[in-house]
């Protein structure tokens, strides 16, 4: 059987998190509220703080995913003063000096990265940075007040691609205010060509605190409904899966920090957001392959992997019910074979494959 790429949302390192919110930020841009999303007010927590986080983390370490990087979020981190850059890269310098952790990772803005701001990087062991892309136009950009260019991210994709070693991840958000589906197509598709090692795709809150609660209050701006942004997200998920990129993470997803009930005003949140778009892609993929099949047989075994399972079935076995609706299904047995893909079923012994078709 012909191998499709195996796309793996779970396989990422064991990250351990430390919130810097909004420190090194230029201004507030209209979506983000970091107090709320990180559930800390402090953009500059003492060292001592920040070892006792880092040590609390690693106590939670799992042997499954040995990989471990000490993550600087919140901020934007090559924004900071390069002293402040330089003590926090020692503080967690330490962690891997002493086997404790492998790696530093960090997210920052497009318009910080430079040759200049990567130099000072120099000597420690950063192994990943994330860039807040957010959108590819120059439109939305400006309506979100992002206050840089597609062409600052087109530079910072350059030259952390050409002159470091480090993994690249991109980060889109969906919903943005002045943007389309045909518009985040094209950012996904732009994101693509820069072939980082991994995105995230987030679809816009309204959070407490933020400017676009207040626009939102206005009717100035009407965030996308869940099920639009399944299915923009579904979309994406195809463009970077065709070129093999990870997407490791769909959705803001609830924490300790963040209580979606008192925090997310309005807006696509759902708890398993990333299920719900790989469930959907699912869904597709067995309608598509029961109407090629024709004749239907009274009982159809599904074997799957373990981790693609709960996809197939769909939020309260949705697409099984929808299945045995539409095509005159009476029973269907789920077998677990872990031999298989992610991203491939046995349908009574003939395969059924994500297409990644958008
Ligand atoms: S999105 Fe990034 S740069 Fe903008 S305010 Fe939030 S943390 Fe700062």
């Amino acid at each position: 059987m012909e191998k499709l790429p195996d796309i793996r949302i779970n396989r990422r390192p064991f990250i351990v998190p430390v919130f810097i919110p909004h420190a090194g930020c230029p201004h507030r841009c209209v979506f983000c509220n970091q107090s709320v999303t990180t559930g800390q007010k402090n953009p500059f927590p003492s060292e001592n703080d920040i070892s006792q986080t880092i040590l609390q983390f690693l106590s939670f370490r799992r042997k499954t995913r040995p990989w471990t990087e000490i993550s600087f979020y919140g901020g934007n981190f090559l924004g900071l003063a390069p002293e402040r850059v330089e003590h926090l890269l020692s503080i967690a310098s330490r962690f891997v000096e002493q086997g404790q952790a492998d790696g530093i990772r960090f997210s920052t803005r497009p318009d910080t990265i430079s040759s200049q701001t990567l130099a000072r990087l120099a000597g420690y062991p950063v192994t990943t940075v994330e860039v807040g892309v957010q959108s590819m136009n120059d439109r939305v950009l400006d309506h979100t007040r992002r206050g840089h260019r597609v062409s600052h991210t087109l530079r910072a994709a350059t030259l952390l691609k050409t002159q470091t070693t480090y993994r690249l991840g991109l980060q889109m958000m969906i919903g943005l205010p002045g943007d389309t589906f045909l518009d985040a197509l094209e950012t996904g598709r732009q994101i693509a060509a820069c072939e980082p090692d991994f995105v995230r795709i987030y679809p816009t809150l309204v959070l407490k605190g933020s400017l676009l609660a207040q626009w939102f209050d206005q009717g100035i701006y009407v965030p996308l409904s869940l099920e639009a942004a399944v299915d923009l997200t579904k979309s994406l998920y195809c463009i970077f899966a065709k070129k093999n990129i990870r997407v490791i993470r769909m959705g803001l997803q609830p924490t300790a920090e963040l209580n979606p009930e008192a925090d997310v005003l309005a807006g696509p949140f759902h708890p398993a957001f990333g299920e719900l778009v790989l469930a959907a892609l699912w869904r597709e993929a067995l309608t598509s392959h029961f109407q090629q099949a024709g004749t239907v047989p009274g009982i159809v075994s599904i074997q799957a992997h373990s981790r693609a399972m709960s996809r197939i079935r769909g939020l309260k076995n949705a697409n099984l019910n929808n299945l045995k609706t539409r095509f005159q299904i009476d029973r269907i047995d789920m077998i677990t074979n872990d031999a298989l893909f992610e991203n491939t079923a046995i349908i009574n012994d003939m395969p059924c494959r994500l297409t990644y078709e958008y």
